[in-house]
């Protein structure tokens, strides 16, 4: 038996970007919704911090870019890369056919708490922090009918009733796991390794640098911090840390070497880095009845081009359009043929992305085992037709624009909002 039962038309497990912002959606069209999230704050070490033009232009559409751009972040008008110390332009976000020409780098705590507090002004809302959702109530013809949960703060068990349970519970999703549906992971020839340092340790903009002998990416995150990421094959981070933290440092300084200084000043070593799993996957199904997955519980994001943000958001957006319809039409829990909407219009377009998300892996992989063979001469030379090739062959272009403007056909359906 629970301590405690709550109700509401859709319980979302889950606050991370995809929950944060359909909840603030389904509460401003009047939907009543639990905000169901494990964390006791919204600090969160090393989660997505990009937000190309395509999610700013969403919030836009959601009435709240105005107050997002009021917190801390940097902003991005241009991608580059550095080939051996030749600065090549992969993006110049001024020609991208959009009316917000620039990305954005700032961390999620902040806007997680904005968006709840947005959302927490709707009377039809509730934010359940330090709850980790355990089970779904499952009914004998497999109907799911709402979630079990335990309140750590009261230590309580509550059970949640509702039409609708939305798993936006992330890459481990308990919601995807109690349903017996597979995550469906890709095997990553990569894996990244993360670390951050005080923002003027060394001089670095938004970049990536890419030479014979690795690859490194650098975000500036507006806070006074830049976190920079190294990309390892797959399972090379245990040989790695086996050979010591100097000679890590050493390995960094033959790409960056004013870096590898700085890591040598602001790091403690390893227990300062970390290292992210980058497989990205795709269920088999993302709807029963009473139930929907979203974001990476759905289909787990690679770090790639940054693209699990924006795909959360946008199947947020889609999902909202599709639960204000779905629960003003019917009684009861929301049927799975009404819910499979969200996948009919959604999938076509995750499954483009982690395709060229993986293609950019293997790319990667192979730049990291065969890099320094190649003739540096040679990588020179190529580097100056590469910077000249880039940002005109059409293939490389439209892929680059296609994630930098995210799923154009997605838009805010601002007719279901209450005011
Ligand atoms: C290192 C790294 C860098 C990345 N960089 C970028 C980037 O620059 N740009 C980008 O777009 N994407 C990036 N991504 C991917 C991006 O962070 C994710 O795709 C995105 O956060 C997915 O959002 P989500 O809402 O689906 O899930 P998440 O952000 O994972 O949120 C899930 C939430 O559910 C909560 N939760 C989990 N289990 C339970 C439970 N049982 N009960 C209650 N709550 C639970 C978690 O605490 C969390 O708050 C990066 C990912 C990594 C790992």
């Amino acid at each position: 038996m629970p301590d405690r039962v709550e109700t509401a038309d859709v319980a979302i497990a889950g606050c991370g970007p995809g929950g944060a912002v359909l909840g603030y959606l389904l509460a401003r069209s009047g939907i009543g919704v639990a905000l169901i999230e494990r964390a006791a704050t919204f600090e969160r070490e090393y989660r997505g911090f990009g937000w190309n033009p395509g999610v700013i232009r969403l919030f836009d559409e959601m009435g709240v870019l105005d107050e997002i751009l009021d917190l801390a972040h940097e902003t991005v008008t241009d991608g580059t890369f550095s080939l051996y110390g030749r600065d090549i332009s992969v993006l110049n976000f001024d020609v991208l056919d959009t009316e917000y020409p620039y990305a954005l780098m700032m961390e999620q705590p902040s806007l997680l708490e904005y968006l709840v507090e947005r959302a927490d002004t709707y009377e039809s809302f509730t934010f359940h922090p330090s709850t980790t959702v355990t089970d779904l109530r499952v009914e004998g013809n497999g109907t799911i009918q709402g979630i079990q949960a335990h309140d750590r703060k009261a230590d309580a068990d509550v059970r949640f009733d509702a039409r609708v349970v939305v798993g936006a519970d992330g890459r481990y999703s308990t919601v995807r796991s109690r349903a017996g549906i597979d995550p469906g992971l890709f095997e990553s020839p990569i894996d990244l390794v993360w670390f951050k340092l005080p923002s003027g340790a060394i001089d670095a903009r938004t970049e990536g640098r890419i030479n014979r002998n690795g690859i490194l990416l650098y975000f500036g995150l507006g806070e006074g911090e830049l976190q920079v990421g190294y990309p390892v094959l797959d399972a090379e981070w245990t040989t790695i840390r086996e050979g010591g933290f100097s000679a890590f440092c050493n390995r960094i300084a033959a790409i960056d070497s004013e870096l590898a200084a700085a890591m040598h000043r602001h790091l403690d070593g390893f227990r300062d880095t970390t290292l992210l799993d980058v497989s990205p996957g795709n269920a088999a199904t993302w709807a029963r009845d009473g139930m929907l997955l979203l974001g990476d519980a759905a289909h787990t994001a690679s770090p790639i081009g940054a693209q699990g943000n924006p795909l959360a958001i946008e199947d947020a957006v889609v999902i909202h359009d599709v639960l204000a319809r779905g629960l003003r039409d019917s009684t009861g829990v929301v049927p799975e043929v009404t819910l499979s909407e969200f996948e009919t219009r959604r999938r076509p377009t995750v499954e483009r992305v982690i395709s060229l998300q993986r293609r950019a892996a293997q790319n990667l992989a192979f730049w990291i085992t065969y890099g320094q063979y190649i003739p540096e001469l040679l990588v020179r030379g190529s580097a100056t037709a590469f910077s000249w090739l880039v940002p005109r062959l059409p293939p490389i272009r439209k892929s680059i624009e296609s994630f930098a403007l995210g799923d154009r056909s997605v838009s805010v359906t601002q007719s279901h909002f209450i005011e």
